[in-house]
């Protein structure tokens, strides 16, 4: 059994705590390695490294700081195949897929190779007899992050590569789902010219996050996960006085309009309904059509290609639309949430249960399905199912559709389908949700935009990556200053005398 390491002061190190978690391949159900869980003493022998490298990397130019952003992007573009490999033997996501894991995680590091415009700071010159005021911008020290199974590339570059950037060390607690890939991107780091200390990778559960909370030396916690677990760390990092930022869980609603383009919009759905089986914080889960011609012809345009989505192992490359959830216990939690969706009394189109695929039955593998006639109190509505189910919630007016994602406990992203540009105007401007999307599923931002959602999908002022991110890793120091009148008429030769 392939037993997995931390990534501390640029040395793999085994662990210490006993403790261990089993690391499946999703599509044999085998487990194929086991990962060390950290106790409080190893994640402080990180954090000792990182207080004692910090302030050196800090010292460096942005401009030398942003030059291993160069290399790193490089670094990350040569080592694709190998990355995707990885990624998707421990998550089950397609290959396709896997690459696109780690080119947007790659587009965050680019960004951050503009750290030197982004850092500069603001100058008043004269801001009284003498006088001038600047503010500049610092790193906070050593930084931490709490990474979810699902992206385990993107997210954890969205958080490195920023802190990293302003001059911070940066512990990552990655997901114990899937934790090689962010061993790689440490050790891509470091060939990329970081020096040891700057970036560390301590595995880990509860014990883990909780000495991350409780370290005094520890400045800010960025956490994307699940919503209890990023109440919990919200509360606990900021009663600690860190700054932190946590993304949670979301229930993405599409609204189709009767005049949106329906083979846009099936298209669409299929895409953002069930790619990587729905394991996707911007899946779609819910279509909202607007009227009963509608939603008719929606569900009987969708039914036929979801029965027709081909599912298996990422080794099947392309031929795959998508492949086995991350671990047993998901699989029956989905296929228990699809049995209270037919319990509940909604219409079950298309039946994924029981599917099963010949040479992979200990897989985990979820069918897909669609939910037709769900309404706003069942459980399949209300809870964040993260497999390939799409639930259709039939609504008679766009005011009913609106007010469906509104009231929802989530907002993360949603979208509209329409062909009408002030229908589409007066949904962005009202909805309650941090990202909308017009005839765009995943509207997921940019780079140099800003990543995060509202309500109960994000906790803390900031979002993820783009300008954000430069905030969220620096603290403003201004200075004040007067200088007294000196000699302006060059040097004075002889001895003074009063
Ligand atoms: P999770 O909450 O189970 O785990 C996330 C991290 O928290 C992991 O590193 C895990 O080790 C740690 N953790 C788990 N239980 C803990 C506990 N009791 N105490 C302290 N730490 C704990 O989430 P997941 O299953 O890995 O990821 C899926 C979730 O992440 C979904 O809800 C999805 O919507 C969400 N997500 C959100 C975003 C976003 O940007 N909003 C992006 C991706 C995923």
């Amino acid at each position: 059994m392939k037993e997995l390491t931390h990534y501390i002061n640029g040395e793999h190190v085994k662990g210490t705590s006993g403790r261990f978690a089993d690391v499946y391949n999703p599509a044999i159900g085998e487990i194929i390695a086991k990962t060390p869980l950290a106790s409080a003493a190893e994640m402080d022998i990180a954090v000792q490294a990182a207080a004692a490298a910090q302030p050196a990397w800090a010292a460096v130019n942005p401009q030398r700081r942003a030059r291993v952003m160069m290399k790193m992007v490089s670094l990350l573009n040569r080592d694709m195949d190998k990355l995707a490999e990885a990624l998707s033997r421990e998550h089950g996501k397609t290959l396709p897929d896997a690459a696109g894991d780690v080119v947007r995680g790659l587009e965050v590091v680019e960004y951050c190779i503009g750290a030197p415009e982004l850092l500069k700071g603001q100058y008043t010159d004269g801001a009284g007899p003498g006088i001038d005021m600047y503010s500049m911008k610092q790193a906070l020290g050593v930084t931490a992050g709490i990474t979810p199974f699902n992206f385990p590339a993107m997210i954890p570059l969205w958080m490195c590569a920023p802190a990293i950037a302003c001059g911070n060390a940066f512990i990552l607690k990655p997901s114990e789902r899937d934790p090689s890939v962010p061993i790689m991107i440490a050790e891509l780091f470091e060939e990329a010219g970081l020096p040891k200390g700057i970036i560390q990778v301590v595995n880990g559960d509860k014990e883990a996050v909780d000495a991350i909370i409780d370290h005094e030396t520890i400045q800010s916690i960025g956490f994307v996960g699940s919503t209890p677990i990023a109440e919990y760390i919200y509360a606990g990092g900021c009663a600690k006085g860190k700054r932190v930022q946590c993304f949670g869980g979301a229930k993405n609603h599409a609204i189709i309009m009767p005049d949106a383009d329906m083979d846009n919009v099936v298209d669409a759905l299929i895409g953002a309904g069930y790619g990587a089986a729905g394991e996707r914080c911007m899946a779609i889960s819910v279509a909202v059509p607007v009227g009963e011609g509608t939603a008719d012809r929606l569900v009987a345009a969708l039914a036929p290609r979801v029965e027709s989505l081909k599912i298996g192992p990422y080794t099947s490359g392309n031929d795959v639309d998508f492949g086995p959830v991350i671990t047993g216990a998901a699989k029956d939690k989905i296929n228990a949430l699809v049995e209270s969706g037919i319990e509940q009394g909604a219409t079950l189109a298309v039946d994924g249960r029981g599917f099963s695929l010949q040479g992979y039955e200990d897989g985990f593998f979820v069918g897909a399905s669609l939910f037709d006639n769900v309404t706003t109190d069942m459980e399949i509505y209300k809870q964040e199912i993260f497999g390939p189910v799409l639930s259709v919630v039939r609504a008679e007016t766009y005011e009913e559709a609106v007010g469906h994602a509104m009231d929802h406990e989530y907002g993360n992203g949603t979208a509209i389908f329409t062909r009408d540009g002030d229908t589409a105007r007066d949904f962005a401007s009202r909805i309650n949700v941090g990202m909308v999307g017009i005839n765009v599923p995943i509207p997921v931002p940019l780079a140099y935009h800003t990543f995060g959602g509202w309500k109960k999908s994000a906790f803390g002022d900031l979002n993820q990556h783009g300008p954000d991110a430069f905030k969220f890793y620096t603290r403003t120091k201004t200075v004040t200053s007067r200088w007294p009148s000196g000699t302006k008429e060059g040097a004075d030769f002889s001895i003074p005398t009063m």
